[in-house]
């Protein structure tokens, strides 16, 4: 049966997957508080973020559309565009924040330093601002993207370096103007910077590089956001849907190599797609070029896999990002090539007190994903829905990895893909539902048990 009595929770940051946790726990009446190292809410789209942890450079607008994007329980404004801009995506973010009173949970520039695991459960929290305090239950949402990845290429680059993630637009952090540019990397962030810095009017010369190459979809299919067409379905088996996909994609942007990226080492859907209508018009018009993988670095020269080479002034590095827990002890939890064993992408088998929120490269968006976990968190900690055993999760963790990874390129960038349609369904008309009826058979969960 459920417990009355509800775990005094912690949650680690107030991005969209602590907001979302955050909303939810609050409805359903459990304690929380939700610790934010910076003064805002918003994490990655608060730019300029003070604390680092935003990627958003000044351009970006977000891949997914309006529609797909909106919480299921607070839609965007209809005014909105159908790409919004990032400052949109913070005054949604802002605007839920305030319908659902959510910043009065939030202790601001109150960072999380450690978090250890008691001996009997529960954590003891260790913050910037006010020294250590205890919880029943923690929430793990610090996303993942925000500390840079580099590759590692043999030799040494004498011009200058930067990732992504420091990138801000044109003039910052460095003048790109005039320059010999080379950017690594072919991902959304790569494709986006790729095309603001080969616009002529900057003067630059730009060459993009990559090592898997990938596959471009447009942003638009017959005047209509192509994500709208996106949605899987729970009842054909999802290699049938990749394989309609796979012969429908000549269709939409054609093959890469038509406009001369290197042919990519994966087929359509078996990596994820990068969204982009200006990045083969770009290489098409001849203002940018396109390189395989670099094989070493020598002094101001690059050499490729194909045997050519140029000089650099820069290389920006769109390489993507590390899954990092700073507040935990190495030997406690971490993700190593960014591969962490969860359960449903939120518990870690044998730690019960323990939830992480927005760990996985959703399609089509992270948006409505953590949302769905969200409701199961809740559920969690009102005793309404009990774990599986230990056996049954790493069953089911396996189960979940052959479906939505096993076709995929095995990259450190693939290690969470997920598709949200095909989740969201499952927690819906399977898990939640068996959950519960475990909760009413054997009880509450050990972890409201302790509570109460
Ligand atoms: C350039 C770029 C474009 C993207 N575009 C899209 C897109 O189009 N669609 C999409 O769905 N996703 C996109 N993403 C993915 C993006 O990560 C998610 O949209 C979203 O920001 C993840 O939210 P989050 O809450 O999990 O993490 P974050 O947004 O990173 O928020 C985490 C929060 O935790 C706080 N925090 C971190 N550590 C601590 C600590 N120790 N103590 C207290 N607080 C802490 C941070 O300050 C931050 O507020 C994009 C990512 C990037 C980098």
């Amino acid at each position: 049966m459920p417990s009355t009595a509800t775990p005094r929770t912690a949650i680690i940051g107030a991005g969209i997957s602590g907001l979302t946790a955050s909303k939810m726990l609050g409805d359903y009446g459990v304690d929380r508080v939700c610790f934010e190292s910076s003064d805002r809410i918003g994490g990655n789209w608060a730019f300029g973020n003070p604390n680092g942890h935003s990627s958003a450079y000044r351009s970006l607008h977000i891949d997914t559309s309006r529609h797909q994007l909106s919480f299921r329980d607070f839609p965007m404004p209809e005014h909105y565009p159908h790409f919004p801009h990032h400052t949109q995506i913070k005054d949604y973010l802002e605007s839920y924040a305030e319908a659902f009173d959510l910043t009065s949970a939030i202790e601001f520039e109150n960072g999380v330093e450690h978090a250890r695991r008691l001996p009997d459960g529960g954590w003891e929290l260790t913050t910037t601002g006010s020294g250590t305090r205890r919880f029943d239950l923690l929430v793990v949402a610090n996303g993942h993207h925000w500390d840079p990845r580099y590759p590692q290429f043999p030799g040494e680059f004498t011009g200058q370096t930067l990732h992504s993630h420091h990138y801000i637009d044109p003039e910052t952090p460095l003048n790109f103007r005039d320059k010999r540019i080379l950017v690594v990397g072919l991902g959304n962030s790569a494709a986006d910077i790729s095309v603001e810095l080969s616009t002529k009017a900057l003067g630059n010369e730009v060459m993009i590089s990559t090592r898997s190459g990938a596959w471009i979809v447009p942003k638009y299919f017959a005047g209509t956001p192509a994500d709208k067409y996106y949605k899987t379905s729970p009842h054909i088996p999802l290699s049938w849907q990749r394989k309609a996909m796979q012969l429908l994609q000549p269709l939409s942007a054609g093959h890469p190599t038509d406009y001369g990226l290197p042919e990519p080492n994966h087929k359509f859907f078996e990596a994820h797609p990068t969204q982009s209508v200006e990045l083969p018009l770009r290489l098409g018009s001849g203002d940018l070029t396109a390189k395989p993988n670099v094989a070493r670095l020598d002094g101001e020269t690059v050499h490729f896999t194909d045997g050519t080479s140029a000089d650099f002034d820069v290389i920006i590095y769109a390489t993507g990002y590390n899954i990092t827990f700073p507040f935990f002890a190495d030997d406690f939890i971490s993700a190593p090539e960014n591969k962490i064993r969860l359960f449903k992408r939120m518990f870690k088998p044998g730690i019960d007190d323990l939830v992480f929120a927005g760990f996985a490269q959703a399609t089509p968006t992270l948006f409505p994903f953590v949302e769905a976990q969200a409701r199961l968190l809740a559920a969690y900690a009102t005793g309404h829905y009990q774990l599986p055993s230990l056996p049954q999760m790493e069953d089911a963790i396996d189960a979940d990895h052959a479906k939505f990874l096993g076709h995929m390129h095995p990259s450190a960038r693939h290690t969470q893909q997920l598709d949200h349609y095909l989740y969201e369904h499952d927690l819906r008309v399977r898990e939640l539902p068996a959950g519960r009826a475990r909760a009413a058979r054997f009880g509450a969960t050990s972890l409201a048990g302790r509570v109460a």
